[in-house]
């Protein structure tokens, strides 16, 4: 692992041509995944060869490039990343710079199926909350969504997640004639244990089965109808994140709104997203990208990486164009979800 350094003042923080700062990495560790869920994934992919994906050691060299240019955030995300073998060393490598006061949080978001067996071990690691994504709390449907899970798993790993101290969010994917009806129910089981829950909506990232417009759940309308069950207030709470949160006053709970579709919230965006091969994707929403695998291999110094890493954020566009209709085949990108990282 690299000498760490402590974050360079000033100008060194990576800025934008848009003047934002770049102060929140998001890593996806693996493409791959022991679910399917059918908005994200085909049900035949084709995955990465591992010989191609970045080594944990290489992988924690990025991150603490990154970390010494002032990200202040990161997560690690996937695929599932917790299905990485040996993640946890990537974790714990990583938790030296929350020790050093160079990094505000290392956090994760998973499906939940390994956090029985992990939950401890993160917490030790440093890590405070987690994002768990689950979209229903019916078994059956469970099973469908994702092809082949085990709710039941998740629902362990939540419990040993808050029994080890980490603070859960849920993340539910608005699913159009999936779990429209099952949301009120959901809110008051996730404020029912302490826990928020944002709802997203699906953006048409890849090819799956079937067609987006069917999928898609504006979630302008699930607040709508939200709103003849509960008495929701907009309230300023972020969490560095796109989501909007209003606050239930029945369950005193928070519902956030990721809405990428229906309120384009580009303008405040702090992040760029790395893949396990290395690729850094300065929008979710476009192809384009910036090798950064080649610059780090190409010298066991860093100064070739940074350089490389300051000429990619150069390019970081204003926004998406997401948009699911009818007319619109193509996703915005071919790449899934999974590749890039949600
Ligand atoms: N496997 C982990 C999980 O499910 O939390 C991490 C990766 S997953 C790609 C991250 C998040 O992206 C999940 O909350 C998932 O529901 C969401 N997601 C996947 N495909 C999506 C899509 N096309 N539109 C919106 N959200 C999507
Ligand atoms: Fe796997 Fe997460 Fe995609 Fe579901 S959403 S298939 S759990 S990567």
């Amino acid at each position: 692992m690299t000498e760490f350094s402590l974050p360079r003042k000033g100008s060194d923080v990576i800025v934008d041509p848009f003047g934002r700062a770049v102060t929140y990495l998001r890593v996806s560790v693996t493409d791959r995944c022991d679910f399917r869920c059918t908005y994200c994934m085909g049900e035949n992919m084709t995955f990465l060869p591992k010989a191609d994906l970045l080594s944990l050691e290489e992988l924690d060299r990025l991150c603490s490039a990154f970390v010494r240019r002032g990200v202040r955030k990161l997560r690690i995300t996937g695929g599932e990343p917790l299905v990485r073998r040996d993640i946890m060393t990537l974790f714990r490598s990583l938790s030296r710079h929350l020790e050093a006061g160079a990094l505000d949080e290392l956090t994760v978001t998973t499906n939940g199926s390994q956090l029985a067996r992990l939950a401890h071990e993160l917490y030790d690691c440093g890590v405070r909350r987690i994002n768990v994504s689950l979209d229903t709390l019916d078994a059956e449907k469970f099973r469908a969504i994702t092809r082949w899970g085990s709710l039941d798993k998740v629902l362990a790993g939540i419990d040993a997640a808050q029994a080890a101290g980490l603070k859960v969010k849920i993340n539910a994917v608005a699913l159009k004639g999936f779990n429209e009806d099952e949301l009120a129910a959901m809110i008051r089981w996730a404020h029912g244990r302490d826990m928020d829950i944002t709802f997203i909506e699906v953006m048409p990232l890849g090819e799956i089965e079937g067609q987006r417009a069917d999928q898609y759940l504006p979630l302008s309308e699930v607040r709508t109808r939200l709103a003849q069950e509960f008495t929701l207030e907009d309230i300023p709470y972020r969490t560095g994140g796109p989501a909007r949160y209003v606050s239930a006053k029945e369950t005193g709970g928070r519902i956030g709104f990721i809405t990428p579709l229906t309120h384009n919230f580009c303008e405040s965006c702090n992040r760029v997203r790395l893949t396990c091969t290395g690729t850094l994707f300065m929008c979710l929403g476009q192809e384009d990208a910036a090798d950064l695998r080649k610059p780090l291999r190409a010298s066991e110094s860093d100064e070739v990486l940074m350089q490389a890493i300051d000429e990619a954020i150069s390019r970081k566009p204003r926004g998406h164009d997401f948009v699911i209709d009818r007319r619109t085949r193509q996703p915005a990108v071919g790449r899934h979800m999974s590749v890039t990282g949600g």
